[in-house]
Protein backbone atom coordinates (compact mmCIF):
# COMPACT_ATOMS: atom_id res chain seq x y z
CA UNK A 1 0.00 0.00 0.00
CA UNK A 2 2.99 2.05 0.91
CA UNK A 3 4.75 1.73 -2.58
CA UNK A 4 1.14 2.41 -4.16
CA UNK A 5 0.23 -0.89 -5.96
CA UNK A 6 -2.58 -1.81 -3.36
CA UNK A 7 -5.39 0.27 -2.08
CA UNK A 8 -7.70 -0.53 0.95
CA UNK A 9 -11.51 -0.55 1.73
CA UNK A 10 -13.44 -0.87 4.91
CA UNK A 11 -16.50 -2.06 4.29
CA UNK A 12 -19.19 -1.66 7.18
CA UNK A 13 -22.08 0.28 5.69
CA UNK A 14 -25.40 -1.99 4.19
CA UNK A 15 -28.47 -1.25 2.29
CA UNK A 16 -31.45 -1.59 5.30
CA UNK A 17 -28.60 -2.97 7.90
CA UNK A 18 -24.97 -1.13 9.18
CA UNK A 19 -25.22 2.98 8.46
CA UNK A 20 -25.52 5.37 11.22
CA UNK A 21 -26.23 2.66 13.86
CA UNK A 22 -23.74 0.07 13.05
CA UNK A 23 -25.46 -2.27 15.55
CA UNK A 24 -28.08 -2.97 12.59
CA UNK A 25 -25.04 -5.09 11.08
CA UNK A 26 -27.20 -7.87 9.12
CA UNK A 27 -24.03 -9.39 6.92
CA UNK A 28 -23.48 -12.73 8.60
CA UNK A 29 -20.25 -15.12 8.49
CA UNK A 30 -20.68 -18.52 9.61
CA UNK A 31 -17.78 -20.38 11.69
CA UNK A 32 -16.77 -24.32 11.12
CA UNK A 33 -13.61 -23.89 13.12
CA UNK A 34 -11.50 -23.82 9.86
CA UNK A 35 -13.08 -21.60 7.21
CA UNK A 36 -15.09 -18.66 7.87
CA UNK A 37 -18.37 -18.19 4.57
CA UNK A 38 -19.37 -14.69 4.59
CA UNK A 39 -22.57 -13.33 2.80
CA UNK A 40 -24.31 -10.18 2.79
CA UNK A 41 -24.82 -6.96 0.64
CA UNK A 42 -22.71 -3.59 1.05
CA UNK A 43 -22.98 0.14 -0.49
CA UNK A 44 -21.08 3.46 -0.27
CA UNK A 45 -17.99 1.28 -0.38
CA UNK A 46 -15.24 3.71 -1.11
CA UNK A 47 -12.38 2.61 -3.44
CA UNK A 48 -13.93 -0.88 -3.90
CA UNK A 49 -13.31 -1.31 -7.30
CA UNK A 50 -10.04 -2.78 -8.28
CA UNK A 51 -8.97 -2.69 -4.11
CA UNK A 52 -6.99 -5.45 -3.23
CA UNK A 53 -6.79 -5.60 0.51
CA UNK A 54 -10.21 -5.64 2.07
CA UNK A 55 -11.39 -5.21 5.75
CA UNK A 56 -14.82 -6.38 6.35
CA UNK A 57 -17.29 -6.41 9.25
CA UNK A 58 -19.65 -9.38 9.43
CA UNK A 59 -21.89 -10.59 12.23
CA UNK A 60 -20.41 -13.70 13.40
CA UNK A 61 -23.16 -16.06 13.82
CA UNK A 62 -22.87 -18.17 17.64
CA UNK A 63 -20.72 -20.60 16.93
CA UNK A 64 -18.75 -23.42 19.59
CA UNK A 65 -15.42 -21.81 19.09
CA UNK A 66 -15.48 -18.11 18.65
CA UNK A 67 -17.45 -15.42 20.36
CA UNK A 68 -20.08 -14.37 18.07
CA UNK A 69 -21.24 -10.46 17.07
CA UNK A 70 -19.52 -7.68 14.80
CA UNK A 71 -16.37 -8.99 13.34
CA UNK A 72 -13.38 -7.59 11.14
CA UNK A 73 -12.29 -9.82 8.63
CA UNK A 74 -9.12 -9.74 6.53
CA UNK A 75 -9.52 -10.35 2.31
CA UNK A 76 -7.90 -10.28 -0.64
CA UNK A 77 -9.80 -8.03 -3.38
CA UNK A 78 -9.35 -10.47 -5.90
CA UNK A 79 -11.42 -13.39 -3.67
CA UNK A 80 -13.99 -15.71 -5.48
CA UNK A 81 -17.13 -14.74 -3.28
CA UNK A 82 -16.28 -10.68 -3.97
CA UNK A 83 -18.83 -9.18 -6.46
CA UNK A 84 -18.87 -5.69 -6.97
CA UNK A 85 -22.16 -4.96 -8.48
CA UNK A 86 -21.74 -1.59 -9.86
CA UNK A 87 -19.77 1.78 -9.02
CA UNK A 88 -22.25 4.07 -7.53
CA UNK A 89 -22.85 7.82 -9.50
CA UNK A 90 -22.29 9.92 -6.86
CA UNK A 91 -21.94 14.03 -6.34
CA UNK A 92 -18.47 13.66 -5.33
CA UNK A 93 -15.34 13.05 -7.67
CA UNK A 94 -12.63 13.06 -5.47
CA UNK A 95 -12.37 9.20 -3.95
CA UNK A 96 -10.11 6.89 -6.55
CA UNK A 97 -12.82 4.05 -7.37
CA UNK A 98 -15.69 5.69 -6.54
CA UNK A 99 -18.37 4.18 -3.84
CA UNK A 100 -19.27 0.65 -5.16
CA UNK A 101 -22.06 -1.24 -4.18
CA UNK A 102 -20.66 -4.93 -3.65
CA UNK A 103 -22.21 -8.48 -2.22
CA UNK A 104 -20.25 -11.30 -0.55
CA UNK A 105 -21.54 -14.49 -2.13
CA UNK A 106 -20.38 -17.18 -0.06
CA UNK A 107 -16.90 -15.35 0.82
CA UNK A 108 -14.85 -18.37 2.24
CA UNK A 109 -11.98 -17.06 4.20
CA UNK A 110 -9.69 -18.99 6.29
CA UNK A 111 -8.87 -18.60 10.38
CA UNK A 112 -6.14 -16.54 9.92
CA UNK A 113 -8.61 -13.87 8.44
CA UNK A 114 -9.67 -12.76 11.34
CA UNK A 115 -8.37 -9.63 11.94
CA UNK A 116 -8.15 -8.80 15.97
CA UNK A 117 -10.31 -10.34 18.02
CA UNK A 118 -13.86 -11.75 17.49
CA UNK A 119 -17.08 -10.03 18.50
CA UNK A 120 -15.05 -6.79 18.57
CA UNK A 121 -15.02 -5.04 15.66
CA UNK A 122 -17.73 -2.06 17.23
CA UNK A 123 -14.91 -1.20 19.58
CA UNK A 124 -11.74 -1.10 16.73
CA UNK A 125 -14.20 0.79 14.31
CA UNK A 126 -14.76 3.23 17.45
CA UNK A 127 -10.58 3.22 18.34
CA UNK A 128 -9.85 4.56 14.69
CA UNK A 129 -12.60 6.74 14.47
CA UNK A 130 -11.35 9.80 16.47
CA UNK A 131 -7.90 10.51 14.62
CA UNK A 132 -9.70 9.37 10.98
CA UNK A 133 -12.14 12.11 11.65
CA UNK A 134 -9.31 14.70 12.19
CA UNK A 135 -7.35 13.49 9.73
CA UNK A 136 -11.03 14.58 7.15
CA UNK A 137 -10.85 18.17 8.91
CA UNK A 138 -7.31 18.44 8.69
CA UNK A 139 -8.09 18.02 4.64
CA UNK A 140 -10.92 20.03 3.90
CA UNK A 141 -9.52 22.54 6.45
CA UNK A 142 -6.96 23.38 3.70
CA UNK A 143 -9.20 22.72 1.29
CA UNK A 144 -11.33 25.60 2.18
CA UNK A 145 -8.60 27.98 2.80
CA UNK A 146 -7.77 27.35 -0.76
CA UNK A 147 -11.10 28.26 -1.79
CA UNK A 148 -11.06 31.34 0.58
CA UNK A 149 -7.63 31.96 -1.23
CA UNK A 150 -8.90 32.04 -4.74
CA UNK A 151 -12.25 34.33 -3.41
CA UNK A 152 -10.13 36.51 -1.89
CA UNK A 153 -7.95 37.35 -5.29
CA UNK A 154 -10.98 37.51 -7.12
CA UNK A 155 -12.80 39.44 -4.98
CA UNK A 156 -9.51 42.04 -5.05
CA UNK A 157 -9.50 42.21 -8.50
CA UNK A 158 -12.78 41.84 -10.01
CA UNK A 159 -14.80 45.50 -10.12
CA UNK A 160 -18.59 46.38 -9.88
CA UNK A 161 -20.37 49.68 -9.55
CA UNK A 162 -17.18 51.36 -9.65
CA UNK A 163 -15.06 49.50 -7.15
CA UNK A 164 -13.80 46.61 -6.59
CA UNK A 165 -16.13 43.46 -4.72
CA UNK A 166 -14.29 43.36 -1.55
CA UNK A 167 -14.89 47.34 -1.24
CA UNK A 168 -18.50 46.24 -0.85
CA UNK A 169 -19.25 45.58 2.56
CA UNK A 170 -21.79 42.63 1.55
CA UNK A 171 -18.31 40.70 -0.38
CA UNK A 172 -16.03 41.43 2.78
CA UNK A 173 -18.47 40.15 5.19
CA UNK A 174 -18.70 36.99 3.47
CA UNK A 175 -14.89 37.23 3.37
CA UNK A 176 -14.93 37.74 7.15
CA UNK A 177 -17.12 35.33 8.03
CA UNK A 178 -15.12 32.56 6.48
CA UNK A 179 -11.95 34.33 7.94
CA UNK A 180 -13.89 33.54 11.20
CA UNK A 181 -14.85 29.82 10.40
CA UNK A 182 -11.56 28.52 8.97
CA UNK A 183 -10.05 29.83 12.42
CA UNK A 184 -12.50 28.13 14.80
CA UNK A 185 -11.99 25.30 12.91
CA UNK A 186 -8.31 24.89 12.96
CA UNK A 187 -8.40 25.71 17.11
CA UNK A 188 -11.09 22.80 17.43
CA UNK A 189 -8.80 20.62 15.14
CA UNK A 190 -5.63 21.20 17.09
CA UNK A 191 -7.60 21.35 20.52
CA UNK A 192 -8.73 17.53 19.95
CA UNK A 193 -5.29 16.51 18.25
CA UNK A 194 -3.59 17.79 21.25
CA UNK A 195 -5.72 15.42 23.68
CA UNK A 196 -4.76 12.73 21.77
CA UNK A 197 -1.26 13.39 21.60
CA UNK A 198 -1.13 13.35 25.38
CA UNK A 199 -2.84 10.03 25.29
CA UNK A 200 -6.78 10.99 25.51
CA UNK A 201 -9.23 9.23 23.69
CA UNK A 202 -10.90 12.55 22.67
CA UNK A 203 -14.12 10.94 21.37
CA UNK A 204 -16.35 13.45 22.76
CA UNK A 205 -14.39 16.34 21.54
CA UNK A 206 -13.32 14.51 17.83
CA UNK A 207 -17.06 14.41 17.28
CA UNK A 208 -17.48 18.22 18.30
CA UNK A 209 -14.80 18.94 15.74
CA UNK A 210 -16.23 16.58 13.32
CA UNK A 211 -19.73 18.22 13.36
CA UNK A 212 -18.55 21.92 13.65
CA UNK A 213 -15.75 21.84 10.83
CA UNK A 214 -17.67 19.83 8.51
CA UNK A 215 -20.90 21.92 8.86
CA UNK A 216 -18.46 25.06 9.03
CA UNK A 217 -16.01 24.20 5.76
CA UNK A 218 -19.36 23.44 3.71
CA UNK A 219 -20.44 27.46 4.10
CA UNK A 220 -17.50 28.51 3.55
CA UNK A 221 -17.22 27.03 0.27
CA UNK A 222 -20.74 27.74 -0.54
CA UNK A 223 -19.69 31.36 -0.05
CA UNK A 224 -16.85 31.03 -1.92
CA UNK A 225 -18.81 29.98 -4.78
CA UNK A 226 -21.45 33.24 -4.15
CA UNK A 227 -17.98 35.75 -4.58
CA UNK A 228 -16.88 33.95 -7.71
CA UNK A 229 -20.55 34.93 -9.27
CA UNK A 230 -21.26 32.56 -12.19
CA UNK A 231 -17.74 31.37 -12.53
CA UNK A 232 -18.13 29.70 -9.35
CA UNK A 233 -20.42 27.16 -10.66
CA UNK A 234 -17.83 26.07 -13.34
CA UNK A 235 -14.64 24.11 -13.30
CA UNK A 236 -12.77 27.33 -14.10
CA UNK A 237 -11.17 27.70 -10.34
CA UNK A 238 -11.47 24.15 -8.06
CA UNK A 239 -14.08 25.67 -6.06
CA UNK A 240 -16.80 23.95 -7.62
CA UNK A 241 -14.73 20.79 -6.93
CA UNK A 242 -14.33 21.45 -3.23
CA UNK A 243 -17.79 22.81 -3.29
CA UNK A 244 -19.09 19.68 -4.62
CA UNK A 245 -16.67 16.81 -2.75
CA UNK A 246 -17.35 18.26 0.53
CA UNK A 247 -20.90 18.12 1.13
CA UNK A 248 -20.59 14.07 1.41
CA UNK A 249 -18.08 15.01 4.89
CA UNK A 250 -21.62 16.08 6.82
CA UNK A 251 -22.32 12.34 5.88
CA UNK A 252 -19.18 9.78 6.55
CA UNK A 253 -17.63 9.09 9.50
CA UNK A 254 -20.94 10.06 11.23
CA UNK A 255 -23.55 12.56 10.30
CA UNK A 256 -23.87 15.50 12.02
CA UNK A 257 -27.09 14.31 13.35
CA UNK A 258 -25.94 11.44 14.82
CA UNK A 259 -22.70 13.40 16.81
CA UNK A 260 -24.68 15.94 17.88
CA UNK A 261 -26.77 13.16 19.37
CA UNK A 262 -23.59 11.75 20.85
CA UNK A 263 -22.68 15.29 21.78
CA UNK A 264 -26.19 15.75 23.47
CA UNK A 265 -25.92 12.66 25.78
CA UNK A 266 -22.74 13.70 27.08
CA UNK A 267 -23.92 16.99 28.02
CA UNK A 268 -27.08 15.37 29.91
CA UNK A 269 -24.38 12.22 31.34
C1 LIG B 1 -18.53 9.74 0.41
C2 LIG B 1 -18.86 8.59 1.31
C3 LIG B 1 -17.94 7.58 1.49
C4 LIG B 1 -18.23 6.47 2.28
N1 LIG B 1 -17.32 5.45 2.39
C5 LIG B 1 -17.64 4.35 3.11
C6 LIG B 1 -16.74 3.25 3.16
O1 LIG B 1 -15.65 3.26 2.57
N2 LIG B 1 -17.10 2.16 3.89
C7 LIG B 1 -18.28 2.09 4.55
O2 LIG B 1 -18.53 1.08 5.18
N3 LIG B 1 -19.16 3.12 4.51
C8 LIG B 1 -18.87 4.25 3.80
N4 LIG B 1 -19.77 5.30 3.73
C9 LIG B 1 -21.03 5.20 4.41
C10 LIG B 1 -21.14 6.06 5.64
O3 LIG B 1 -20.40 5.48 6.69
C11 LIG B 1 -22.63 6.20 5.94
O4 LIG B 1 -23.19 6.99 4.90
C12 LIG B 1 -22.91 6.81 7.29
O5 LIG B 1 -22.51 5.97 8.33
C13 LIG B 1 -24.42 7.06 7.46
O6 LIG B 1 -25.12 5.88 7.26
P1 LIG B 1 -26.31 5.84 6.17
O7 LIG B 1 -25.82 6.45 4.89
O8 LIG B 1 -26.83 4.46 6.11
O9 LIG B 1 -27.40 6.84 6.72
P2 LIG B 1 -28.68 6.45 7.67
O10 LIG B 1 -28.22 5.56 8.77
O11 LIG B 1 -29.74 5.95 6.72
O12 LIG B 1 -29.04 7.86 8.23
C14 LIG B 1 -29.66 8.86 7.39
C15 LIG B 1 -29.75 10.15 8.16
O13 LIG B 1 -30.55 9.95 9.34
C16 LIG B 1 -30.16 10.86 10.35
N5 LIG B 1 -29.89 10.14 11.61
C17 LIG B 1 -29.40 8.89 11.77
N6 LIG B 1 -29.25 8.59 13.09
C18 LIG B 1 -29.66 9.69 13.78
C19 LIG B 1 -29.75 10.03 15.15
N7 LIG B 1 -29.35 9.18 16.14
N8 LIG B 1 -30.23 11.25 15.49
C20 LIG B 1 -30.60 12.13 14.52
N9 LIG B 1 -30.52 11.88 13.21
C21 LIG B 1 -30.07 10.67 12.83
C22 LIG B 1 -28.92 11.60 9.83
O14 LIG B 1 -29.32 12.87 9.31
C23 LIG B 1 -28.44 10.70 8.69
O15 LIG B 1 -27.72 11.43 7.71
C24 LIG B 1 -19.48 6.41 2.95
C25 LIG B 1 -20.40 7.46 2.79
C26 LIG B 1 -20.11 8.53 1.97
C27 LIG B 1 -21.14 9.62 1.82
Amino acid sequence: MVNGRRRSVFAMTEPGGAGSDPAQLATEAVFDGETFTINGRKWLITGADGALTWIVMARLAPNPFLPAGPTLFLAEGDAPGIVIERVMNTMDRNYVGGHAVVRFENLRLPASALLGEAGAALRYAQLRLAPARLTHCMRWLGAAGRAQHIATEYAKTRTAFGKTLGEHEGVSFLLADNEIALHHCRLGIWHACWLLDNGERARHESSIAKSFVSEELFKVADRCVQILGGIGISDETVVEMIFRDMRAFRLYDGPTEVHKWAIGREVLR
